[in-house]
C-alpha cells in the first residue's frame, strides 16, 4: 500500500468455526494459535517479525499483545488464549485495528470542512440499487443527526467519501478475504482515498437481521470515514465486532465522539443517546432479574449482565445476542426451575425460553395466562418458589399464582409491605437463590427470607457484580 498519512482502516471480519464442542485436538490448537496471531497482527499492530523474540520467550504467543486485546473487550487480562478470548476473536468484527499501525500526527485526523460530498461508485447485486442508496443514506443520516456535519451525494467525479463495493485484493494493500472474515473497511479523513468505505463483495448484504446488514456496517464505517477509532463500550456503534441488535442507532458514546470532533448540533434540541449500563456504578437499577439454569442474569435497557470467570468484573452484552425476538426494556423474569423455562414480561405480553430457545406460540397475554384483571397493565417483577408458587408485584399490591393449578391463589392481590414487610411498597426486580429472594428497588436490594418473612440484609443493587467498591 502507498504508505500516505491516511490510517487503512480494514474491516477485516474473523469469522471462524467456533471451538465449543470440538475435542481438542493439536489440530485445533493449532488453529487457534493460528487464529490468535492472525487476529493480533490484524488489529494489535503485532509486526510478523518484530515480535519474534517476545514470542519465543513466552511459548509462542504474543502476551503482551494479548493482554492489550483482552484489555480492550474487558476480558480478564490473563496473556492466554482462553475460550472466551478465542470466542471474541471468532466473532464478526470491524478490520480497523484497535491499535493504530503507525503513529498519528496529534489529535483526531478531521474534515477541514462541514459540508461533504459521498458517492457510490458501484452496487453490490445483493439488494436493489434503492436498498444500497438508503442504507447509506441513513447511515450518513445518523452522524448529520448530531453534528454540524452535511453531506451530499453526488453522481460523478471526485467525492470526499466514495463507497465501492470490491472483493479481493483491490489495489490498496488491505485485501478482502472472500466471505466472512474481511467484512469491508474506510479511511480516515483526508485527501484521495481519505474517507473512503469499501465493503467487501464477497459477503451477502442485507437489509435485515441476517448477516450482514449493510446499514449496520455502513453506519459504523462512515464513523471512521468522519475520524472516529473504535470504541470499548459495547453498547456503541464504533465497538470493533459486529452485532446487530435489531436497531441501528448512535449510542451516547458515538455522540460524545462525533462532537468532541466536530462540535454540538446545530439542532437546538441536543440529541442523546442510549448510554449503556456502567457495572459498577452505585447508581446502577435493573429492570428484572432472574436466575437461568443456576446462574443470575440481569437486564437493563438493551443489555444482559451476567458473572462468569471470564471477565473481571461481570460480562456485558445485548439480550438480543441471547433472544433476537425479545423485546428491550423487560419488566420482570421468573424461572419456573421444574420445567426448565424462563418467563419474561413487558407491557401485558409475556414470552417463554429454555436455554437460548424461545417457545413456540409467543408472546401471550398476561390476562388470558394467568387471570389477571384488565387493570393491570403490566408486571413490575416476577419471583417463583419451589412450592410452584409465583408471586407477582404489581405497583404496591402483589399477587400469587399457582403453577401447577395454573390459577390465581384465593386471597390475593395483597398489599406488598404486608406480605413482604420492610422492603418498602413497590418492586423493580426480584429473584430467588436458595430459598431467598432478592428484592430491588432503586439501588437497594433486600434480602429477604420468605419462611420468617424478614429481611437478613440490605445490599446496593449491583452487590453481585465483583467491584471493588459499592
Ligand atoms: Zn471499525
Ligand atoms: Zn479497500
Amino acid at each position: 500500500m502507498a504508505r500516505m498519512s491516511n490510517l487503512p482502516l480494514f474491516l477485516l471480519l474473523l469469522w471462524g468455526v467456533g471451538s465449543q464442542g470440538f475435542p481438542v485436538t493439536l489440530e485445533t490448537q493449532e488453529q487457534d494459535m493460528e487464529t490468535v496471531q492472525k487476529y493480533l497482527e490484524n488489529y494489535y499492530n503485532l509486526n510478523n517479525d518484530g515480535d519474534q523474540i517476545e514470542r519465543q520467550r513466552k511459548n509462542g504467543l504474543p502476551v503482551e499483545k494479548l493482554k492489550q486485546m483482552q484489555e480492550f473487550f474487558g476480558l480478564k487480562v490473563t496473556g492466554k488464549p482462553d475460550a472466551e478470548t478465542l470466542k471474541v476473536m471468532k466473532q464478526p468484527r470491524c478490520g480497523v485495528p484497535d491499535v493504530a499501525r503507525f503513529v498519528l500526527t496529534e489529535g483526531h485526523p478531521r474534515w477541514e470542512t462541514t459540508h461533504l460530498t459521498y458517492r457510490i461508485e458501484n452496487y453490490t447485486p445483493d439488494l436493489p440499487r434503492s436498498e444500497v442508496d438508503n442504507a447509506i443514506q441513513k447511515a450518513f443520516q445518523l452522524w448529520s443527526n448530531v453534528s454540524p456535519l452535511k453531506f451530499t451525494k453526488v453522481f460523478e467525479g471526485q467525492a470526499d467519501i466514495m463507497i465501492s463495493f470490491v472483493r479481493g485484493d483491490h489495489r490498496d494493500n488491505s485485501p478482502f478475504d472472500g466471505p466472512g472474515g474481511n467484512l469491508a473497511h474506510a479511511f480516515q479523513p483526508g485527501p484521495h482515498i481519505g474517507g473512503d468505505a469499501h465493503f467487501d463483495e464477497d459477503e451477502t448484504w442485507t437489509n435485515n437481521f441476517r448477516d450482514y446488514n449493510l446499514y449496520r456496517v455502513a453506519a459504523h464505517e462512515l464513523g471512521h470515514s468522519l475520524g472516529l477509532s473504535h470504541s470499548t463500550d459495547i453498547g456503541a456503534l464504533m465497538y470493533p465486532n459486529y452485532i446487530f441488535s435489531g436497531d441501528v442507532q448512535l449510542s451516547q458514546d458515538d455522540i460524545n465522539g462525533i462532537q468532541t470532533i466536530y462540535g454540538a448540533s446545530s439542532n437546538p434540541q441536543q440529541p442523546i443517546g442510549p448510554q449503556t449500563p456502567q457495572v459498577c456504578d452505585s447508581k446502577l437499577t435493573f429492570d428484572a432479574v432472574t436466575t437461568i439454569r443456576g446462574e443470575v442474569m440481569f437486564f437493563k435497557d438493551r443489555f444482559y449482565m451476567r458473572v462468569n470467570s471470564f471477565y473481571p468484573e461481570v460480562e456485558l452484552n445485548f439480550i438480543s445476542v441471547f433472544w433476537p425476538r425479545l423485546p428491550n426494556e423487560l419488566q420482570a423474569a421468573y424461572e419456573v426451575v421444574d420445567r426448565d423455562e424462563i418467563r419474561f414480561f413487558k407491557g401485558s405480553k409475556y414470552w417463554a425460553v429454555q436455554g437460548q430457545n424461545m417457545l413456540r406460540g409467543y408472546p401471550k397475554d398476561i390476562h388470558a395466562s394467568f387471570g389477571f384483571p384488565k387493570t393491570v397493565k403490566n408486571i413490575d417483577a416476577a419471583v417463583s418458589e419451589e412450592s410452584g408458587k409465583t408471586y407477582f408485584f404489581v405497583a404496591n399490591k402483589c399477587w400469587r399464582y399457582d403453577e401447577y393449578k395454573r390459577s390465581m391463589d384465593a386471597g390475593y392481590p395483597k398489599m406488598i409491605a404486608q406480605e413482604f414487610p420492610g422492603i418498602g411498597n413497590k418492586v423493580d426486580a426480584v429473584f430467588n437463590k436458595d430459598g431467598f429472594f432478592y428484592f430491588f428497588h432503586g439501588t437497594r436490594q433486600y434480602k429477604f427470607d420468605p419462611k420468617t418473612k424478614r429481611i437478613l440484609t440490605l445490599l446496593k443493587a449491583n452487590s453481585w457484580f465483583n467491584c471493588r467498591k459499592n
